[in-house]
């Protein structure tokens, strides 16, 4: 399955732990694997803590890592510091299943970066198990 999410900012981080959840419920599997991915060259999945100080400071390190520069790319679309940011974080997880739910720790979140927006992305959702 999957579903669509309206980014609103040229960077923004969504949390989409919610419509992930929603997905392993769907798909009536107990144990298994859930695969997330985005179908995107501009944009990422990170698991990890997700609040409003968090969610700042991981901005900020994108910017920190890949600041302004003459990129090669920015010649075709003017937008390398967003792949850069995107091959870094990378386009998906796999998460394993137990008892129809994901197996996250008390703290993690599955957050979809922007790095290119606001645009709708899409997110694929595949569970696989019994
Ligand atoms: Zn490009």
């Amino acid at each position: 399955m999957e579903f669509s999410i309206r980014t609103s900012k040229s960077r923004d981080l969504v949390d989409i732990t919610g419509e992930v959840e929603k997905a392993v419920s769907k798909a009536g599997i107990k144990d298994g694997i859930c695969l997330v991915h985005v179908p995107h060259a501009t944009a990422g999945i990170i698991v990890n803590e997700f609040e409003p100080n968090i969610k700042c400071d991981y901005e900020a390190m994108f910017e920190r890592l890949f600041p302004p520069s003459d990129y090669r790319h920015n010649m075709i679309d003017d937008n390398a510091q967003a792949h850069l940011k995107s091959a870094f974080v990378g386009p998906g997880v796999s998460l394993p299943v137990g008892g129809g739910r994901l197996e996250l720790g008390t703290w993690q979140r599955l957050i979809l970066c922007e790095f290119d927006g606001p645009r709708e992305r899409r997110v694929i959702v595949k569970v696989v198990g019994k």
